[in-house]
């Protein structure tokens, strides 16, 4: 699943839970529950780059817009995400050979794939809604 998508979950977690380490927690819970959810993963740097800045810009906003909360959604978004770090380093160097420490990228939580466009509209909607709830939640 997408970097923004994960983030989005990530932000979430920290809107509802307030607090930093509840939201680590649950960030990382929500990136086995996104795995699990059928999606179209890119293959390509240029669109991983697009992504991560995507999702950067919307962590920035969202830590501006609501300060008091900084570190909840900060730390909610880092949970969700940094599960991927494997999968990046997989990629970046081909002789990296360890095997995957979180479950949905081991094999013991499924990772269904779903081609394009629906597995792209599917993350759309799901970072919209989480998105929207986040902003509702902290406004
Ligand atoms: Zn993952």
């Amino acid at each position: 699943m997408y970097f923004s998508s994960h983030l989005s979950a990530g932000l979430l977690a920290g809107a509802l839970v307030k607090n930093p380490s509840l939201a680590l927690g649950l960030g990382l819970i929500s990136h086995g529950a996104l795995d699990s959810i059928p999606h179209h993963d890119y293959g390509t740097v240029r669109a991983a780059c697009l992504d991560l800045g995507l999702g950067l810009v919307t962590l920035r906003f969202f830590r501006t817009s609501f300060p008091n909360l900084s570190l909840a959604l900060f730390w909610g978004a880092f949970g969700a995400t940094v599960p991927d770090l494997e999968v990046v380093l997989k990629h970046l160097f081909p002789n990296y050979k360890l095997k995957g420490i979180y479950p949905s990228h081991n094999g013991k939580i499924k990772h269904p794939q779903r081609s394009f466009p629906c597995g792209v509209l599917a993350q759309f909607i799901m970072a919209i809604i989480c998105l929207s709830l986040t902003y509702r939640i902290l406004k």
